[in-house]
């Protein structure tokens, strides 16, 4: 992978901590897509261009799909999400509070 593409889902765990951090509030790709265009994001890249980051953060135990209608998906956190300030890679990087204390940076991995 690029590097571009490696920070997207960094980005989208920044904007779930921003917007999103709330454990019983629903929220969809499609809002967070529309959010990192505002921020920059390369113009060319999709909505399905997207799907791997959040299946990613799905894995990872980010977030949860709890309902899918065309390429609209909506998902929840599993739990409130926090930001840490990683020493090793000198990133602010963003956990929910259930996932595994790892920076989430694809260079980094180190424990937090
Ligand atoms: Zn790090």
């Amino acid at each position: 992978m690029a590097p571009q593409t490696q920070v997207i889902p960094l980005k989208i765990r920044k904007v779930i901590f921003e917007k999103f951090n709330d454990p019983n509030l629903r929220f969809t790709n499609d809002e967070i897509f529309e959010i990192l265009k505002g921020e920059g994001l390369d113009s060319s890249l999709t909505i399905d261009d997207m799907e791997p980051y959040f299946k990613q953060l799905h894995e990872e135990g980010m977030i949860r799909p709890i309902a899918q209608n065309f390429t609209t998906q909506w998902f929840k956190i599993f739990d409130v999400v926090e930001k840490h300030d990683c020493k090793s890679c000198n990133q602010q990087v963003y956990l929910g509070k259930l996932e595994p204390r790892i920076c989430p940076n694809p260079q980094c991995k180190t424990t937090i």
